[in-house]
């Protein structure tokens, strides 16, 4: 199977400029000026995809889906539908690292993995943490370590809740071992070993994962916190932490309306101005969906009228968001749902536009609309 993408504005996520760009199979085999990959129509199956006024991306990373479902917070009713690959695909997005939530019994950690294996064997790529809210971690092997270190999906433990209601209020000691435990799995399995951690809006803020870089020798790379934009005071202690080196992890909203309407929650555009303006390394933030899991809804009484479910469709509205609202640049926005989420969790071939790279692509238009997608070198959307 042949593409050739041809004159596009390829973003990869640098700006590159005016560019052909050929795929065989699932890969990205040659990046070249535009114009120099002469028609290649004679080979039968060569699809050629005329890019002229259009972007190319690389596909969008979702760092923290529920994808088997979320909520079930208010009983059993709430329970939200699993992440289906139609449903993530349409949006751009092309890798999805799934996880449980707040409830690691009624799903757990072999539905999980299924799971992913079921979305990856359906042509997208999916990796999973192991974990829950709660600590002790329920694992699918025997331990943390061996989770990571043997099941090929499992990348990190995760989303350990910390300074929320519905976490497991876990004492330092506790803490650490998870993280502990996680690092050693990814140095033995070449994987990041990362500890994704939800934030909650305890005023405990960030103070565990603050100790443990100081009292422990487990870096601040090690940890991904989530939410970070949960609210004002939270957020300006993770600046602090990014600052220390750590990555930050900001949850968008697919109804970009509803930012007009919150007091306390950090817009994520605004929030990555205020980052980068702060110093905070570009390369250590990403935006996801948290995806699948339930959302509130409320009419403009503000009455609460019942559950929605998140969606991938709020990354590329982030990323839009950042550039017109916020004037980041556009390399800069998409970083955070491309190279730096593979960077961070360690995603081989993944996040970029690269020779020798998966062939995971969106093609935008000049309004930053999807208009094409290509997952693992096949045009789903
Ligand atoms: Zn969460």
């Amino acid at each position: 199977m042949i593409k050739l993408i041809q004159n596009i504005d390829v973003y990869a996520p640098e700006h590159l400029g005016l560019k052909d760009v050929l795929v065989i199979n699932d890969k990205i085999v040659k990046i070249t000026d535009a114009g120099s990959i002469p028609q290649i129509t004679f080979l039968s199956d060569a699809v050629v995809i005329d890019g002229t006024d259009k972007i190319l991306t690389p596909g969008f990373i979702d760092c923290h889906v529920h994808i088997l479902g979320g909520g079930g917070e208010g009983g059993f009713a709430n329970r939200t539908p699993e992440a289906t690959m139609e449903g993530l695909t349409k949006f751009g997005v092309t890798t999805v690292v799934g996880c449980l939530g707040t409830d690691g019994i009624g799903r757990d950690m072999c539905a999980l993995v299924a799971k992913a294996k079921g979305l990856n064997e359906q042509g997208m790529t999916a990796y999973c943490y192991t974990g829950s809210y709660q600590i002790p971690v329920r694992t699918l092997t025997d331990s943390i370590t061996k989770d990571i270190m043997m099941i090929q999906e499992i990348i990190g433990t995760g989303e350990i809740a910390i300074s929320d209601h519905r976490s497991s209020q876990p004492t330092f000691e506790e803490f650490v071992r998870v993280a502990a435990d996680t690092r050693l799995g990814g140095i033995l399995s070449g994987k990041a070993g990362i500890i994704n951690v939800h934030l909650g809006d305890g005023s405990g803020c960030m103070e565990l994962i603050d100790r443990v870089i100081d009292e422990t020798e487990i870096p601040a790379s090690q940890f991904l916190p989530t939410h970070v934009n949960r609210n004002e005071m939270l957020f300006c202690k993770t600046i602090k932490y990014a600052l220390k080196g750590g990555a930050v992890d900001f949850t968008g909203n697919e109804d970009i309306d509803y930012w007009e309407t919150v007091r306390d929650e950090v817009r994520v555009c605004y929030g990555m101005k205020r980052m980068l303006e702060a110093g905070v390394n570009p390369h250590r933030i990403t935006i996801s969906s948290d995806g699948q899991g339930s959302l509130p809804v409320y009419n403009e009484k503000g009455e609460f009228q019942g559950m929605g479910v998140g969606q991938s469709s709020s990354l590329l509205k982030e990323v839009r968001e950042c550039v017109n609202k916020a004037q980041i640049p556009l390399e800069t926005a998409l970083s955070a749902i491309t190279s730096n989420p593979a960077e961070i969790l360690c995603l081989k071939r993944k996040g970029r536009i690269l020779e020798g790279y998966d062939a995971d692509l969106c093609i935008l238009d000049q309004d930053l609309q999807l208009t094409d997608v290509i997952v693992r070198g096949k045009r789903v959307h």
